[in-house]
């Protein structure tokens, strides 16, 4: 988020104002996203160390970790067996000499000058006698600038290449001292400062967060935080300032999210809907099972959301085959009811279908008509229907938004796997209606954390219970050795009448990748291994009538193994087919092995996951570790979160939240979900922030509000 600039004139002045900075420098801070005086300011360290304390070298002890100050005596590169090498260097103090050792980093060596400084801090271990190993190092200069980096706890920043932490220290403490004294002689008040809050007049930003937030949690006083968090005196106080600049972007953003969402529930006028008509009734009375009671929840949820004038934004979240579509079924069927159209918007091809075909089989004995859009299967005759309304249901792809589409009177919007699809293509089919009820769905579950800030503007129903009888999927990694063995089990499973996914990663060979090929893959083990079988093999490049055949077929059990490539990750339901072998596993992302995993296990049934090929990175092999160790879409989330990092995650970026500068969705729950609490006290209290103390605030919100439509 782009902090703005409350700062006196000065601190908004490029940061080719300070000494030392020319037009070179200026471009590799650029890149760290520090462009002026007050960027770097709000440039918040990463890490302190502690240098305090410096250890003479003779008082140094063997397993303990100390700084020393010292100068090289001498330095040497040593090659090692293979490519490796070793800086070593003898280093001197008052108090005698010790060796330092570099492992893997011989080029080290030469820049290393007898006589010159620099501080040392890492463990002592042994190399003939006592030695400091891969000790982190800071050459000094012998200048008065030596005491910003020494004898104190220093901030360790995020670089980057040509900017060393000693430049960025130094800038830092330039901004810093810029920043405070030229401010000197203005007079503030000192509300509510902390005893250990800088001199009156030293204030040269103007506070952001209201007093009465600061006084909740003991956050520091802007002035006094900002130069605390980059030269504290204890770390303690450091991580309290940098708590108190996270908390406050993630008010200003929760603020933006809560007042975009109140923004759009004030101006629309939605649809009452029915929600005790005979449809809905007979629906509810030919359903083939009991509802789960999280269902019912969610049922009951999605009712008083449409029975409300005000037009439903609901996120439905449940993990793969918690059973989601039966619940947006009800909406349907109240939406027939009160006489408007439904459109179900599903992301691939097979998915639209298998709604479709599943929609039809329930909707049409009620007297409702579905209509198919796809890109395959639009034609002027269905859209014409779409548009006169003599079919209340319309099922596709991203064909529904299109221009050419019209609806009679949409009222209800249904969106599956939501997260496939861009915010501007929702809100395309959005507004193909009058403020119809929009219902999303999602089998991506994402953590708790990110759910309120990605979904902030939406109400959140979670179903966190599988239908009863479900046996959790069983996942295991299979040796290349063992495999053989996992054909005969597939064997033994068709003659039980159980079936087959068989997924690759690729369609056709590739010179790029060797990966194994579906086609060649699929040819070899037909005619081999499983050639007592009946196979078939679906891919995204079939015709759409031969896809649907296919699928057809492994429905009603006329094919036992389905190879395929990934294009079964959504919208295949078959109860029967309980085994899912994925090749080159590790190939796919966590959440996308997920999603495969849960096309099996949605009967009574033991399913089974085979992972096959030996994972080659070791982020492939944790992926695979976790897979085999939880079914649990949640956990699975979390960990994905902590593996790839937030900036990855579906939404993050477009959300803004790529751009938060000092929080971090994954270690700031706790300040997230103050910030949460915090945002509707503060709305219910002032709905239009238009409190002075909410000023800055006031427009973080909105740079968030605008990034979340
Ligand atoms: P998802 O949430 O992944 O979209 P589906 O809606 O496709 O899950 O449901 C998965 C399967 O579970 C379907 O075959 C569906 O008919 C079945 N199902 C859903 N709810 C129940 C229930 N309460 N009891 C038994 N089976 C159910
Ligand atoms: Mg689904």
């Amino acid at each position: 988020m782009p902090v703005e600039s409350n700062a006196r004139p000065g601190l908004g002045e490029p940061v080719e104002s300070l000494p030392g900075i020319g037009p070179k420098r200026a471009e590799l801070l650029a890149a760290l996203g520090i462009r002026t005086v007050f960027d770097l300011l709000f440039y918040f360290p990463r890490d302190y160390q502690d240098r305090r304390a410096i250890t003479p070298i003779s008082e140094l002890r063997e397993g303990e970790t100390a700084t020393i100050q010292a100068e090289f005596v001498k330095a040497r590169s040593i090659r090692l067996r293979g490519r490796n090498s070793l800086a070593e260097a003898t280093l001197r103090d008052g108090s005698g000499e010790i060796k330092a050792t570099w492992f893997g980093r011989g080029f080290l060596a030469k820049t290393f000058t007898p006589g010159t400084r620099g501080l040392f801090t890492g463990p002592v271990g042994k190399y003939g006698g006592p030695a400091l190993k891969n000790p982190d190092y800071e050459l000094l200069s012998g200048d008065e600038e030596d005491r910003l980096h020494t004898g104190r706890i220093v901030p360790i920043y995020r670089l980057t290449e040509g900017v060393s932490q000693r430049m960025l220290r130094r800038w830092v403490h330039t901004a810093l001292e810029r920043a405070f004294s030229e401010s000197r002689g203005i007079a503030t008040t000192g509300e509510n400062s902390p005893p250990d809050s800088p001199a009156a007049e030293e204030t040269p930003l103007d506070e952001t967060l209201p007093a009465a937030l600061r006084l909740r949690y003991g956050y520091p006083e802007i002035n006094g935080a900002i130069r605390c968090a980059h030269f504290p005196e204890e770390v303690e106080r450091a991580y309290q300032a940098r708590d108190r600049f996270a908390y406050e972007e993630l008010l200003g953003m929760q603020l933006g999210v809560l007042r975009a969402r109140a923004a759009r529930y004030h101006e629309a006028t939605g649809l009452r809907h029915v929600t005790g008509g005979p449809v809905l009734k007979t629906f509810r009375k030919s359903l083939p099972f009991r509802l789960t009671s999280a269902q019912e929840l969610a049922v009951s949820d999605v009712m008083s959301d449409l029975a409300s004038a005000r037009p439903m934004m609901r996120m439905l979240q449940g993990d793969v085959g918690c059973g989601k579509t039966i619940v947006a079924l009800h909406a349907v069927a109240a939406c027939g009811d009160s006489g408007y159209q439904t459109a179900l918007m599903a992301p691939t091809e097979i998915l639209a279908e298998q709604h479709y075909l599943g929609l039809r089989e329930i909707l049409l004995p009620l007297g409702i008509e579905v209509e198919l859009l796809t890109a395959a299967t639009t034609n002027a005759a269905a859209r014409k229907r779409v548009h006169t309304g003599s079919c209340a249901v319309v099922v596709g792809t991203h064909a529904l938004f299109q221009e050419k589409t019209e609806f009679h009177k949409l009222g209800l919007v249904i969106i599956d796997e939501q997260h496939r699809f861009g915010v501007l293509q929702r809100s395309a089919l959005v507004e193909k209606g009058a403020n119809p009820d929009v219902l999303h769905m999602t089998a991506t579950p994402i953590p708790r954390t990110l759910a309120i800030t990605l979904y902030g503007g939406m109400d959140i129903t979670v179903i966190d219970e599988l239908p009863p009888g479900r046996l959790p999927v069983i996942t295991r990694w299979i040796p290349p050795a063992k495999q053989e063995g996992l054909y005969q089990y597939l064997c033994q499973q068709a003659e039980r009448g159980l079936q087959t996914y068989f997924v690759c990663p690729l369609i056709e060979e590739s010179d790029s990748r060797e990966l194994t090929a579906l086609t060649a893959h699929y040819a070899a083990l037909s005619a081999g291994p499983l050639a007592s079988l009946r196979t078939a093999m679906l891919h995204g490049r079939l015709p759409n009538e031969e896809k649907a055949q296919i699928m057809h077929r492994f429905k009603t059990g006329e094919i036992d193994v389905l190879f395929s490539t990934s294009v079964i990750e959504v919208g295949m339901d078959v109860p029967s087919a309980t085994t899912m072998v994925i090749e080159d596993a590790a190939q796919f992302g966590l959440t996308q092995l997920h999603q495969l995993r849960g096309r099996v296990g949605r009967g009574t049934e033991q399913s089974y996951c085979f992972l096959l090929e030996k994972p080659k990175t070791p982020e492939g092999k944790r992926r695979i570790e976790i897979l085999c160790n939880t079914c649990n879409g949640f956990e699975i989330a979390e960990e994905d979160l902590k593996l790839r990092g937030p900036g990855e995650f579906q939404g993050i970026r477009q959300a803004g939240l790529s751009d938060l500068r000092v929080a971090d969705l994954l270690r700031d729950v706790r300040l997230l979900d103050h910030a949460r609490r915090d945002a509707e006290e503060i709305l219910r209290k002032d709905p239009d922030l238009s409190g002075n103390e909410y000023g800055t605030l006031a427009r973080h919100a909105r740079t968030f509000a605008a990034l979340n439509p």
